[in-house]
């Protein structure tokens, strides 16, 4: 034992192991790991970021005025119940030290992201997780652990790593089943690319209730995610809890400038989500063509799930794929050990992925 132990549940924790961007001995490397969107940044992003340099000795405005104003005219909400965070991972982590402690049960759905384990455990909460059906979140299953213990629901609405969600009237079935004391987290950090007419990232929700919190994010489509910078919209509330709880200067003045260009960069997403939507669609046609099965997805990156038995493992997909260059992520961690997860990428990367799936299962 250690003389100096932090506090329980500390060392229960796994520390967070991003996507890997290098293989030794291979000169092309394809990084299809941490959804990160393939045009690299939005061009208005990397402008005002630029500017941003000769102003570094500043410290940043710790409230984000300029960012939030944005956020908020884009979005058609209110600027006072915006909060940024160094990505939306420190906003999810600091609703656990606000809200959750020992004794606590944070809940959320099996396959749900590893963030909130890592937040609820990190606050010295209990992190207790329902099952889900057909890799989605289900609402009687969630409703049903919901106990006197539980301080948080976390949902990603469309989930990563399975890709799923749920429709408005679930998450508003959700949102009713649950007591007005328990804080409704709703993780949207794929909104952006989902289109579907039932979906809602949960602005409306947030809108109407005291105990609702939808958290986003500028790493995914915007490609910032080098940057660590996300907002959250909820009560006024939570979102000055958030306020006393965050430090003073949690986001960086680079990283709000760039953000601030983001919003606004129309062309970018619409070039993203268009290149997003058409190489989507053709890996998941072409992954299940091989004889895999791939859960539709609504976000920038599919869950492709191998047989566990007849040595077409994801584990042993996975080292193939690396000796061809690419890597993509393993899912041992999210209770999917049969599953590998495969970020879109350029037309030229999701043809070699796939080039090289098909020789996988061929041999
Ligand atoms: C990537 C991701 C986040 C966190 O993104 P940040 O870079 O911290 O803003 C949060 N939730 C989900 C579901 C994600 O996939």
């Amino acid at each position: 034992m250690s003389s100096l132990p932090p506090r329980p549940g500390i060392m229960d924790i796994t520390p967070y192991v991003g996507g890997e961007s290098k293989l030794p001995g291979v000169d092309r490397v394809i990084k299809l790991a941490s959804n990160e969107g393939p045009f690299g940044p939005s061009p208005k992003a990397m402008e005002a970021f630029k500017e941003t340099a000769p102003e570094l000795h500043r410290y940043p405005d710790g409230g984000a005025w300029g960012l939030t104003g944005a956020i908020a005219e884009k979005y058609g909400i209110d600027r006072s119940r915006i909060v940024c965070g160094a990505g939306s991972d420190e906003i999810l982590g600091l609703l656990c030290r606000a809200y959750a402690g020992p004794g606590d049960e944070v809940l959320y759905s099996d396959h749900g992201f590893l963030m909130y384990y890592i937040a609820a455990k990190t606050a010295g909460a209990t992190p207790v997780t329902a099952p889900e059906v057909d890799l989605t979140a289900n609402v009687d299953n969630l409703l049903a652990a919901v106990n006197e213990k539980t301080k948080i629901v976390f949902l990603a609405n469309p989930n990563n790593p399975t890709g799923t969600y749920i429709s408005k009237a679930e998450l508003e079935r959700l949102h009713a089943g649950l007591p007005n004391n328990v804080v409704f987290v709703i993780d949207a950090a794929y909104a952006e690319f989902i289109e579907e007419a039932d979906y809602e990232a949960g602005i409306e929700l947030a809108n109407k209730h005291d105990n609702v919190i939808m958290t986003r994010t500028f790493s995914k489509l915007y490609g910032l995610g080098g940057l660590r910078i996300g907002w959250a919209y909820g009560s006024a509330e939570i979102i000055d809890v958030l306020h006393r709880v965050r430090n003073p200067f949690n986001t960086s003045n680079a990283a709000q400038a760039a953000a601030l260009g983001a919003v606004n960069d129309d062309a970018f997403v619409e070039k993203t989500l268009k290149h997003n939507r058409k190489w989507l669609e053709w890996t998941t046609e072409e992954a299940r063509r091989l004889g895999l099965t791939v859960p539709d997805s609504y976000a920038n990156f599919v869950l492709i799930r191998f047989p566990e038995d007849d040595g077409k493992t994801a584990e042993a997909a996975d080292a193939f794929l690396r000796q061809r260059g690419l890597i993509v992520r393993r899912m041992v961690p999210y209770k999917l050990a049969d599953s590998l997860r495969v970020t879109i990428g350029l037309e030229d990367e999701m043809r070699l992925f796939v080039e090289a799936l098909r020789d996988y299962m061929r041999t």
